[in-house]
């Protein structure tokens, strides 16, 4: 029985990377068992897989048996609304592209897309690229915005590909990890990439087909491997990601900032909205959380609301 990691699933096919490099064509054994998860798709990018060889001439095999995941992303189903799109898995980390400007990355789409790692327990590198283009205001800024993340846990990188700035950082940030790279179309994600790992040209990865009845999304997940053992996953937008299993009362233990002060609530249903001995409204008007993070926080609990 050979290991291997799964790079890249079309639905019935898996290329697996066996631990010598070599990659192989891999279907699966029979019916899998998705155990306890609504998903789509029972096999990921970044899935640790046992497979055996069919076909040791062309590389084929079949997959009997998935490892246990550290972590995994999924992504609402387009169509079963209750299930969704199992992305990645084994993530060591989430990079999230943004630019202040050209285009402008909002803080409350930051924010989401926080949440939605904590929830899957993946730690988030925040890069600020385009950093060429923004004035001294600008710049200050950032500065500030990228202290009050980093204050709550989240590192923070400044690059610009037009002046050479931090694209070594960056590299050294993708070391001998698994990083799922996110972020607007049009931060730079491809030329960033294709500036560290030249010759590699990213598939934003969304792919329509026609089927017969009507228009059909597939969404099909790569992962690439830039530089020894550092591999990045190149998805579409996560604007749909997550939140599928994140209840309205668990939502603020998914702000790191409020989640240390959840235990000093009065209530311990606590919305943190209007309620008397509120801990975290008084850490807010302390100063000691940020205005736009809490802001995040109301319009994500609005989003319940108007869901239901
Ligand atoms: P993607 O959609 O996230 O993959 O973004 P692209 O890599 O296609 O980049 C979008 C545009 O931004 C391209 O015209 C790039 O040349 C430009 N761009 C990328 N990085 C920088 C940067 O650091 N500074 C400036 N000024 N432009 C950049
Ligand atoms: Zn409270």
């Amino acid at each position: 029985m050979e290991q291997g990691m799964v790079m890249r699933s079309t639905g019935s096919w898996y290329n697996v990377q066996s631990k010598d490099k070599t990659m192989y064509q891999c279907r699966l054994r029979g019916k899998f068992k998705i155990k306890d998860l609504k998903v789509t798709n029972p096999i990921a990018v970044g899935d640790q897989v046992q497979f055996e060889i069919e076909d040791k001439s062309d590389n084929k095999g079949v997959i009997i048996h998935i490892l246990p995941r550290v972590n995994y992303i999924i992504r609402k189903s387009v169509h079963k609304s209750a299930f969704g799109h199992m992305m990645a898995a084994n993530l060591d980390q989430a990079i999230l592209l943004v630019t202040l400007a050209f285009p402008r990355t909002s803080l409350g789409f930051i924010d989401r897309f926080l949440v939605t790692a904590e929830s899957f327990r993946i730690p988030v590198v925040l890069v600020f690229n385009k950093i060429d283009l923004l004035n001294e205001e600008a710049l200050a800024y950032q500065q500030m915005l990228a202290a009050m993340y980093e204050s709550i846990g989240y590192t923070c990188l400044f690059t610009s590909l037009v002046k050479e700035i931090g694209i070594e950082e960056f590299k050294q940030s993708l070391y001998q990890k698994k990083s799922l790279l996110s972020g607007h179309s049009g931060v730079g994600k491809s030329s960033l990439v294709n500036r560290i790992a030249p010759g590699l040209h990213l598939r934003t990865s969304e792919v329509s087909t026609f089927a017969n009845k009507g228009v059909h999304t597939t969404t099909f997940a790569e992962m690439f491997e830039i530089a020894e053992n550092s591999y990045i996953i190149d998805t579409p937008g996560i604007k749909e990601l997550g939140l599928i299993d994140i209840g309205k009362e668990e939502l603020s233990h998914y702000f790191p900032e409020m989640r240390e002060k959840l235990g000093e609530c009065r209530f311990h249903n606590c919305t943190h909205v209007h309620e008397p001995g509120c801990a975290i409204i008084a850490a807010l008007e302390a100063g000691e959380i940020a205005d736009s993070r809490y802001a995040s926080y109301l319009s994500m609990l609005d989003d319940y609301d108007n869901r239901r």
